[in-house]
């Protein structure tokens, strides 16, 4: 009997009741803003038109293309690569889809992906297999999540319009082989696009040591505002563009940008990267501490990925534990986290990552992605250790899968 469904809607009462501290364990979906970013979107929120042929417009336009300047210098591109964005996920669709248009009349109409994207990658090479007679083929990841060093060969030993790999997986933290897709596209002229939504600002990235086409990233994954992205864009071959109108960042991405989010965005990008080794250190300490917390307490927790994954990743499964069941005892207790399985009118199926690392159903099913961040302490891994296991147990009783 499916049993989980009477969580849903009883957390936010049960908090109610109590008084609860909550405690943020979903920095990968999205991160609290640093207080310089915040600092500066206050500074310059009242910019006009970075466009305008006037005073106003000339000192809209300065800030501007000093973020601009400061972002290519923090991630190894030149000024003008650097395109403003309103959304990693509109930096993808400009990455992989114009990448596409830009070669396909040379290259082909092969679009090479991994089966792990994000679903604004994802979904991007769907949409040119529909509707602009794109074939794509599919990279598989090995167990731990990783992409398949044999297919990946087979999958880049003929020309592509495209190849898209992401630098970290958004669920399980996964690290790709960027350097071997680069490698191997080149032998063929193939452009790559990587999705390094869920790396910049916690990894070092170099977008021209990393010898990428285009590279997508988004400010609310590392401190900076929520809406705005970046994308990084060779001058050559430069994606064509996926949206028309005023011709704004080099006719990529038209619409007046906003100068206040840039800044606050290069803003948060300067900390996380001055930053970034003690962050590092820090996550991957409370990681450490979480994950021996999860064992000691339920010895049969299934870790998802293989290494290397990012520092702040935890994934982990609870075989015959239903997610929603989990995600909400954890939410009553002021616990908040994230699945990784995607809902669709109310009904939770297993995540397509989950399902290309080949997990069975009833192990996918009980996913729990635990995603740490600069602001979590020791005192919140240690409250998740002392609540997971009584959640586990009666997520099972609930049972549901
Ligand atoms: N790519 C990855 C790997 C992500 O994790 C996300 C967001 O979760 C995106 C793309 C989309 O970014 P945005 O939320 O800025 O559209």
């Amino acid at each position: 009997m499916v049993l989980w469904p009477m969580f849903v809607g009883r957390a936010a009462e049960w908090r109610k009741r109590r008084v609860v501290r909550m405690v943020y364990f979903d920095h990968a979906a999205t991160t609290p803003m640093r207080q310089t970013a915040i600092e500066t979107w206050m500074k310059y929120a009242h910019e006009l038109n970075p466009g305008g042929q006037y005073a106003s417009g000339r000192r809209a336009n300065a800030v501007l293309a000093q973020a601009r300047e400061q972002i290519a210098e923090l991630l190894g591109a030149d000024p003008v690569e650097v395109v403003f964005t309103g959304s990693g996920t509109e930096a993808d669709n400009i990455g992989v889809r114009g990448l596409f248009h830009a070669t396909c009349a040379e290259q082909g109409q092969r679009v090479v992906a991994s089966t792990i994207e994000h679903s604004a990658v994802l979904e991007a090479v769907k949409y040119l297999e529909q509707h602009d007679g794109a074939q794509a083929v599919w990279v598989p990841v090995d167990r731990g999540g990783h992409v398949c060093e044999d297919a990946l060969v087979d999958a880049l030993s003929k020309p592509a319009a495209v190849a898209t790999v992401m630098l970290a997986n958004n669920e399980t933290g996964a690290i790709q082989p960027i350097d071997r897709v680069v490698a191997l596209a080149a032998e063929h002229g193939t452009p790559v696009h990587v999705d390094a939504v869920q790396a910049v600002g916690k990894l070092p990235v170099d977008f021209h040591e990393l010898g990428v086409t285009t590279l997508a990233a988004s400010a609310h994954k590392f401190g900076g505002p929520r809406g705005s992205g970046l994308l990084l864009a060779r001058r050559s071959p430069a994606p064509q563009p996926v949206i028309v109108g005023g011709g704004q960042e080099r006719g990529l991405r038209s619409g007046t940008v906003d100068v206040a989010a840039a800044a606050a965005t290069a803003a948060a990008l300067a900390e996380a990267v001055e930053q970034m080794e003690q962050e590092h250190e820090h996550v991957e300490a409370l990681r450490k501490r979480l994950i021996a917390g999860l064992r000691e307490q339920v010895p049969d927790v299934i870790f998802t990925a293989s290494e290397p994954v990012l520092p702040g990743h935890v994934h982990v499964m609870f075989e015959g534990a239903h997610a929603d069941a989990l995600l909400m005892l954890l939410d009553s207790q002021g616990l908040e986290a994230s699945a990784g399985s995607t809902c669709s009118s109310g009904v939770t199926r297993m995540s397509h990552v989950l399902e290309a690392m080949g997990i069975a159903q009833p192990v996918g099913l009980g996913a729990l992605r635990l995603t740490l961040g600069r602001t979590n302490s020791v005192h919140d891994v240690d409250a998740l250790v002392r609540a997971i296991a009584d959640v586990v147990r009666r997520a099972r009783v609930a049972g549901g899968v």
